[in-house]
This record gives C-alpha cells, sequence and structure tokens, in this order.
C-alpha cells in the first residue's frame, strides 16, 4: 500500500475514533465538576463562617472542622433551607441513625437541589426511612477478627480498625454499624493485640489501617502505629483508608505527611465518588501526600443517583488523575441496612466498565469489584472479552465489538529455545 492510500486509511480511522468519544466530550460539559464550583462553595462556607463566628483560620483547621461538625437539625437548618417535612424527617432519623457533616463537605452541598449527590451522600433524607431491608455487616467482618481490632479475610494481608470516627457519617456508608452514637479510638491494648498479631504471623505483609477513617488519629498516634509495624520484618507495605481527601482535606497537614513519609512504602486509599468532590482543596490535599512520595488509589462506591452513569463515572476519574489520585476500585454497593435506595445493579456496573474500556486510558479504569458474602472477598466484574478459547487460536472481542481471532502460543522451556537456537546459530 502506497504512502498516501495509509494516510487515507488514519484519516478515517480517526474519525470513526472522535465519533466514538463525541457524546462524552458533549456531556462532560454538563457535569459539575468542583473545580468549576468554587464560586458556589465559598458562598456557603462564608454563610457556614458567620454562623459559628469564625474565620478562614478556623475553617483551615482540621479540629476546629471535626469540633463544628453539624449533627443537629436545628444548625442544619439556618444553613440550608429546610422545609417543615425535612424537619420532622431528620428528627425521626436522628433517632435511628446517627449522621453529621463536617462544614467543609456542607459546603459543597447544592441547597436548591433535592437530589444534589452531595446533598444525597452527606444529610439524611426520607428515602432511608423506606429502604430499610438489608444486613448491618453483609460482609461478615464480625467472624473475620482474630485478634484485637484486626479483620482478616486474605491470607497475606490484613486490616486494623483503629477508630470508629469519621469526618462525616456518610449516608451510603457500608460500615454504619460501627458508628455507633459515640466516637472512639480504638484502646492501646486492642492495638497491642493487633500489632501483636501481625508479629506472629510471618506471612501477613500488608497492613491497612482503617476504621472508620484512619485520619481521624492524631499524628502521634498514628506515628506510634505505623513505627511499631515499621519494626516487623515481613511488614512491607502499610496502607492508611481515609476519605479525609473528600470530606476533611484540611487534614492532610505537612506535619502529618512529614511523619508518614518516614515510613515508606506508604499508600493513601480514598473514596471520592463523583466529580463534584474533586476540588482546589482536595487537590492541595492529594498534592501534599504525592509530593512526599504516598500513592493514592481512589475507591469509588458505585451509587444510585450518585454515579452509576457511564459518564460521570468517566468525568469522575479524570478529575481524580488530574490530582494524581488513580482509580483503583469500583465498589459494587452491598445490601446494608437504610441503604437500599442507593442499590444499582450489576448490569449497571458492567455498562460502565464497558463504556470506560477503550474510551479513556488503562490509568482511568479502575477494577469493578463486588464482595462476596461472609466476607469470603473480593471477586472482579469484568464484560466478557474472550469468546473462546482453542488450543491454537482465541476469539476475543474488542472494545468497539468487533470479533477478532488471535493466535494462542503456549510458552516453551527457554533452556530450550537457547539450545536450538544455538545449534541452528552452528550449521
Ligand atoms: S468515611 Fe467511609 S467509613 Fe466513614 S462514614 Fe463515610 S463511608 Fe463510612
Amino acid at each position: 500500500m502506497d504512502k498516501s492510500n495509509k494516510r487515507k486509511i488514519s484519516l478515517l480511522r480517526a474519525e470513526e475514533l472522535k465519533k466514538n468519544i463525541s457524546d462524552y466530550v458533549e456531556i462532560k460539559e454538563n457535569i459539575p465538576k468542583g473545580m468549576e464550583l468554587q464560586y458556589e462553595y465559598d458562598k456557603l462556607k462564608y454563610k457556614i463562617l458567620k454562623l459559628f463566628k469564625a474565620d478562614e483560620n478556623d475553617w483551615n483547621d482540621w479540629k476546629w472542622q471535626l469540633e463544628h461538625r453539624i449533627d443537629r437539625v436545628n444548625t442544619l437548618g439556618r444553613i440550608i433551607n429546610l422545609t417543615k417535612k425535612s424537619r420532622d424527617v431528620l428528627n425521626r432519623l436522628t433517632e435511628k441513625y446517627r449522621w453529621s457533616i463536617s462544614p467543609y463537605y456542607l459546603s459543597l452541598v447544592d441547597t436548591k437541589d433535592r437530589l444534589d449527590p452531595i446533598r444525597l451522600m452527606g444529610i439524611p433524607s426520607v428515602a432511608e426511612m423506606f429502604f430499610e431491608s438489608g444486613k448491618a455487616d453483609p460482609m461478615g467482618e464480625e467472624s473475620t477478627n482474630p485478634a484485637g481490632a484486626v479483620t482478616r479475610r486474605y491470607p497475606d494481608r490484613l486490616i486494623i480498625n483503629v477508630t470508629n470516627q469519621c469526618a462525616n457519617y456518610c449516608r451510603h456508608c457500608q460500615r454504619r454499624r460501627n458508628i455507633g452514637q459515640n466516637d472512639f479510638h480504638r484502646s492501646k491494648k486492642a492495638i497491642e493485640e493487633s500489632i501483636e498479631y501481625v508479629r506472629s504471623n510471618r506471612e501477613i505483609r500488608d497492613v491497612l489501617l482503617t476504621g472508620g477513617d484512619a485520619f481521624m488519629l492524631e499524628d502521634d498516634s498514628l506515628e506510634w502505629i505505623i513505627s511499631s509495624l515499621r519494626e516487623i520484618s515481613h511488614i512491607e507495605i502499610i496502607r492508611l483508608g481515609t476519605r479525609a481527601l473528600v470530606t476533611l482535606p484540611q487534614r492532610v497537614t505537612q506535619d502529618l505527611c512529614d511523619m508518614l513519609k518516614k515510613y515508606h512504602p506508604i499508600y493513601v486509599n480514598t473514596h471520592f465518588n463523583h466529580p463534584k468532590e474533586v476540588t482546589k482543596d482536595s487537590k492541595k490535599a492529594a498534592e501534599m501526600l504525592a509530593n512526599s512520595g504516598i500513592s493514592i488509589g481512589n475507591q469509588m462506591v458505585l451509587l444510585n443517583g450518585v454515579n452509576n452513569n457511564k459518564y460521570v463515572v468517566q468525568c469522575l476519574n479524570h478529575e481524580l488523575l488530574k490530582i494524581r489520585v488513580r482509580p483503583y476500585y469500583i465498589f459494587h454497593p452491598k445490601r446494608v441496612k437504610g441503604t437500599g435506595h442507593f442499590m444499582c445493579s450489576v448490569d449497571e456496573g458492567l455498562e460502565i466498565m464497558e463504556h470506560l474500556r477503550g474510551r479513556t486510558s488503562g490509568m482511568a479504569i479502575p477494577t469493578y469489584i463486588i464482595n462476596a458474602p461472609e466476607g469470603k472477598g473480593k471477586t472482579p466484574l469484568l464484560p466478557e472479552y474472550l469468546i473462546s478459547r482453542g488450543k491454537d487460536h482465541i476469539l476475543i472481542r474488542t472494545w468497539e465489538g468487533t470479533v477478532m481471532e488471535c493466535k494462542n502460543t503456549k510458552s516453551r522451556d527457554m533452556k530450550a529455545i537457547f539450545k536450538e537456537v544455538d545449534e541452528k546459530f552452528q550449521e
């Protein structure tokens, strides 16, 4: 084929590829993004500061944010308009399920939109009263607790639940049974028992500190746990589970970063669910961690009304990569009591995965996971790409739906290959 024909074919292919992304290019303009809403966020922020007679320094202080979490209907009603019906519902729900929202996260709410994704995740709604089926502990975490504050579901890694505290009590939380009516960090004894368990089980190479939210611990408490784990020779990596980048980015201070970077390799897993959550403050927090050498992975939960939309997930993942957070997992929601209105089908999750593959880079494609019941672990779900598998050939379906045949070659012993080529070379 001559050069001009090759160029013609390339141009035609480029046109086809453009068509494949044209829907997203148009739709993404209308997806609300935190980076474009700063003016709106600031309006609510100043209203909250005025109510609490506080200033910018207070706002940027994570302890002030924690102390001023909004958990009273009256206080909330002074910040956003609540109808009498909403107040009644909130009062009834307050008796049933704990709720609390940081001033920062509340400032991201669109007060005029009842179905605003931040509002759905941050403020209790009447739906919680009508979707009560489900379990308190669908992953059976309480039957996977061999010692102290440990949850062990895998051969080489485990979780230490260091606290039940979070900056927000998210309405979709899958661990809402842990929230209780009060915040408490796990006792020194429970943590010591957990560290001892890690020490005496040599196959454990990876420990995840979570809760609740591991970043709710003070720097010195966190350092005590991390440094004790680092003394154990078989511990290779330490991970921290936190939603503070999303709900309380002020928690990421230079002191915290300086402490963490002494104990590398350290990884952080966080939990952004919507592009509205990617703000200039969360960007600053993510960049401070990344500049301290910490890789950040995002664990999105698929939630009806928040992100069960292929374009929203695509946009979220692009916004995350821009702030140096790598999309890591999409978790299928679990049947937790009081969260039924957030449930989605596996078909919806697979449609998102099908859409992402090919239309964005692998960096922006997380693994879609369903947690098997009874704590039997994460199970990946993928659209079908391998149609059939023969001895020498396979049939695949490409991301565009074209069925193609590929060769399937079994590996050969490398020594035998070299022997054969050496002999040929001598001939
Ligand atoms: S931050 Fe995580 S653990 Fe805490 S309430 Fe929200 S979802 Fe649950």
